[in-house]
């Protein structure tokens, strides 16, 4: 309910008594929080510009469909803001790792530069993640752009008393910050028995982690009050969330696997320099995927690049596949899963040709708001396609609707329709003209002639399937 003070402003009484609104209640979103353990209801702190970091990609290879999951859980936690806050009230900050001891590996074995391979790299991930179908982050920080922001923040961490110097190293002295492991729920004897923690003799104590490293003259480095050097990975999304969102942020997201160390040591950075102020209110974490059951690697075999994918299958299935597991769970990408996909968006496709978006569903959009639930919402997307294909607009344009804020249904039915894997060499006209050349003997009742045409087709690679709107093609697995 709005009220119109003396002065003229406009004012919302709910707001005033700290009631929620008729729509915040129904829009009002639960998150589990890494945090607390627990599912909680989202309250930001500034409804009018909700803030999101995720943890991006190191940019020396290809990302992988692994990567690929991670970055769409985020865009469909982004999605989700946005339809509630309103699109310009969401700040979605996803950085570039652009300097990693592996960028500088990569660039040795091609024997080509640093720069070369992460500009290469970073444009091969905006395009795949385009084809996955992720809308842009609003900001996309390069960390080499931000390595002055580190060193000062380094410096202030200094001169707390919360990391020192070692051998022209700078380290983090984890025993200064009585909330370390906090966040991974985890004792500092755990985390050293559980964890890869680099023993070197210069530490401290061995959980004591880099927060700058010295550079060989061969390597790249920046000069700093510590000699001419690099800053250690989990500075740079320290330094750069507060450059954009500020100390204290709303969400902060990550596979699973950063929470520990990643995250943990992000939390003691930021805390640390911002006297004890929390660096984000809810932490987000999505589950791993697996390819065909097992873990990718590349020693396996089973590594999938989306570059390598986009060939053989397009974007939206590959998406829709993946939204078929709940975020914080683990996924099987299969072959078959991505078929199922595309036959599933085949059929939507078809049923919302021509179709205005309408409403969101409600149903669908109330499993959304429980903690991103996809896998329900799909079940909502089912039952509209059924309805929709037994004739019933209203139920076409909620689909639409609803696919979109899923980011899927981006395309004219057309250009779905006319999609091919890449490098396929097919005869369109003479596959058309087969299945006119079989309508034609069937309406003669020619059937021996018509099988005859099913069969040449098939031997073609091009299975037929006869339905309500006439004979629709596609390829045979
Ligand atoms: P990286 O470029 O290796 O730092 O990884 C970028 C993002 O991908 C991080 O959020 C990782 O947690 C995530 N990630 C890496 N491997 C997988 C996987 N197999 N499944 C899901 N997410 C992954
Ligand atoms: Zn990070």
């Amino acid at each position: 309910m709005l009220v119109v003070t003396a002065n003229g402003n406009r004012l919302k009484t709910d707001a005033l008594l700290g009631r929620k609104t008729p729509q915040e209640r129904d829009m009002e979103i639960q998150l589990h929080n890494t945090a607390s353990r627990k599912k909680e209801v989202f309250t930001p702190i500034d409804p009018s510009n909700v803030r999101v970091y995720a943890c991006g990609p190191t940019v020396y290879d290809y990302a992988h469909i692994g990567n690929g999951r991670s970055f769409l859980t985020f865009d469909l936690l982004f999605r989700l803001l946005r339809h509630v806050y309103g699109e310009d009230h969401v700040t979605y900050v996803r950085n570039i790792t652009d300097i990693d001891d592996k960028i500088m590996d990569r660039a040795q074995q091609r024997e080509t530069t640093i720069a070369d391979v992460t500009r290469e790299t970073t444009e091969a991930f905006f395009a795949d993640m385009a084809t996955l179908g992720l809308l842009e982050p609003t900001h996309q920080p390069r960390a080499t752009d931000y390595v002055d922001g580190m060193i000062e923040m380094i410096g202030g961490l200094v001169e707390k008393g919360n990391a020192y110097l070692a051998e022209g190293h700078v380290l983090f002295e984890v025993k200064t910050d009585k909330n370390y492991g906090k966040l991974s729920n985890r004792s500092l004897d755990d985390m050293i028995a559980g964890a890869r923690v680099e023993v070197a003799p210069y530490k401290r104590d061995p959980m004591d982690f880099v927060l700058w490293k010295p550079s060989a003259d061969d390597q790249p480095g920046w000069d700093s009050p510590w000699g001419r050097g690099r800053p250690g990975w989990h500075l740079e999304c320290s330094v750069m969330s507060e450059a954009f969102l500020g100390q204290t942020f709303d969400i902060h997201a990550g596979g699973v696997d950063l929470i520990f160390p990643h995250h943990e040591n992000e939390v003691a950075q930021s805390t640390c320099s911002h006297g004890g102020a929390a660096m984000a209110n809810y932490w987000i974490h999505g589950g791993f995927l697996q390819v065909e059951g097992e873990k990718m690697s590349k020693s396996l075999g089973n590594f999938k690049t989306v570059h390598e994918l986009v060939k053989e299958w397009p974007g939206e299935a590959m998406r829709l596949h993946i939204m078929t597991s709940h975020y914080r769970q683990g996924m099987n990408f299969s072959a078959d899963g991505i078929k199922e996909a595309k036959a599933i968006l085949d059929r939507w496709y078809r049923v919302t040709a021509g179709v205005e978006a309408g409403a969101v569903d409600e149903a669908f959009l109330t499993c959304l708001l429980d903690d991103i639930n996809v896998p329900g919402g799909l079940a909502e997307l089912h039952r509209l396609a059924g309805e929709a294909g037994k004739g019933d607009a209203e139920a076409a344009r909620s689909l639409k609707a609803s696919a979109n804020l899923l980011g899927l249904l981006q395309l004219e039915t057309k250009a779905w329709e006319a999609w091919r894997p890449e490098g396929l060499d097919l005869d369109e006209a003479r596959i058309a003209e087969l299945i006119e050349a079989r309508k034609a003997a069937r309406a003669a009742k020619d059937f021996a002639e018509s099988d005859r045409i099913r069969d040449e087709l098939k031997g073609m690679g091009i299975a037929i399937k006869d339905g309500p709107e006439g004979t629709t093609w596609e390829l045979m697995s």
